[in-house]
């Protein structure tokens, strides 16, 4: 009877033991929580690129933090999907509320394609994703290389730095009449206005486009400015829908040569609109055409033999899915006949700088 007692007494403050370890830490304060993860809103610090070295901070947004501290992952998790990537957890302590977790995600990605995660924090599971992009550096290399017109295209880790004296290729009532590139042209111009030439010529400039090589959406879109706002194949400055003053194109576009650009009045030639000479003879309505500063590419006004509008655009006059130089996806902006032409109301992402 004694011994049972004993016993009892003995259970019962085990008992309390077990239970006090349950809702403690070995530090003695409470345990670190949150009500929930959202995995959705993840948001890398990098963007990844097949078979090259990825080391990145992964953000993910959680609500109902305690304010306590957690320790990070001593096991790293695996990558599905593509394989070959691990996401460790970075120690942190809790907001009251709203805040984020970090992952270390480093690795170097078995191909293109998504990278999940299983994510497991405080008793609340989700998967992130991350996007793997296609073969490397060197292909969005070679993309800029079809930047004929450029005499000068270099690297750096970030930006890719195109030179150009802005000489269109092809002929031009523009370019003096000693220069073998000069034609007489007169009729019909670009939105069946009869050309009125301008007073200016086409002079050599010289110019540095700095262009972001791993273009992303930006949160405030910038308005493009006056100026050259991009760059085509052939070399020649791309401008937005205005005229100087930010007046509308409306007389400017008689003065449309036989390519659909003209020079303004420091000589430097300029399309506003889809460069003819590139549609018809150099690549096609449909193909890629140039890239804006921000580094999204410009296409032609057709897609999939329709001749797109400005309807089927967003505000920035672009829109998202694959084309042939990036198959998995990438915003770009097309031409199309009507107004803006070419960009609405800002670049999608953060444009890059011309210097003269
Ligand atoms: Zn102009
Ligand atoms: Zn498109």
């Amino acid at each position: 009877m004694r011994i049972a007692k004993l016993t009892i007494v003995f259970f019962a403050f085990f008992l309390i033991i077990l239970f006090s370890c349950k809702k403690k830490n070995p530090s003695g304060e409470g345990m670190a929580s949150i009500t929930a993860l959202d995995c959705g809103s993840v948001s890398f610090s990098g963007t990844a690129v097949a078979n090259s070295l990825f080391s990145a901070t992964a953000t993910i947004p959680y609500a109902g933090g305690n304010g306590l501290p957690y320790s990070g992952g001593a096991d790293s998790i695996q990558s599905t999907g593509v394989t070959g990537l691990k996401a460790i957890l970075q120690m942190g302590t809790l907001a009251n509320g709203n805040g984020n977790i970090t992952f270390l995600v480093v690795g170097t990605p078995a191909s293109n394609g998504t990278a999940s995660f299983p994510i497991s924090f405080l008793g609340q599971n989700c998967s992130i994703n991350l996007v793997v992009g296609n073969g490397g550096g060197s292909t969005i290399k070679t993309i800029y290389d079809s930047i004929y017109g450029a005499y000068s295209i270099t690297y750096d880790a970030n930006y890719v730095y195109i030179k150009t004296y802005d000489l269109p290729d092809h002929k031009s009532i523009y370019y003096p009449t000693s220069n073998p590139l000069y034609e007489f042209f007169s009729g019909t111009t670009f939105g069946g206005n009869t050309f009125v030439k301008n007073p200016n010529s086409i002079i050599s400039q010289n110019g540095t486009f700095k262009i972001p090589l791993n273009p992303t959406a930006a949160t405030t879109h910038q308005a493009t400015p006056l100026g050259p706002i991009g760059i085509a194949l052939d070399g020649v400055p791309l401008f937005n829908q205005y005229a100087a003053g930010g007046s509308p194109l409306t007389n400017e576009v008689n003065g449309f040569d036989q390519g659909w650009g003209h020079p303004q009045p420091q000589g430097m030639y300029h399309y506003h609109v889809e460069p003819l000479y590139l549609t018809t003879v150099k690549a096609s309505k449909a193909a890629l055409l140039g890239f804006l500063l921000d580094g999204f590419p410009v296409y032609g006004p057709e897609e999939n033999g329709v001749v797109l509008t400005s309807n089927d655009l967003d505000i920035y006059h672009g829109h998202s899915h694959a084309t042939n130089e990036y198959p998995n996806g990438i915003y770009h902006y097309h031409f199309t006949a009507d107004a803006p032409y070419l960009n609405g109301s800002g670049f999608w992402g953060t444009p890059g700088t011309v210097t003269q």
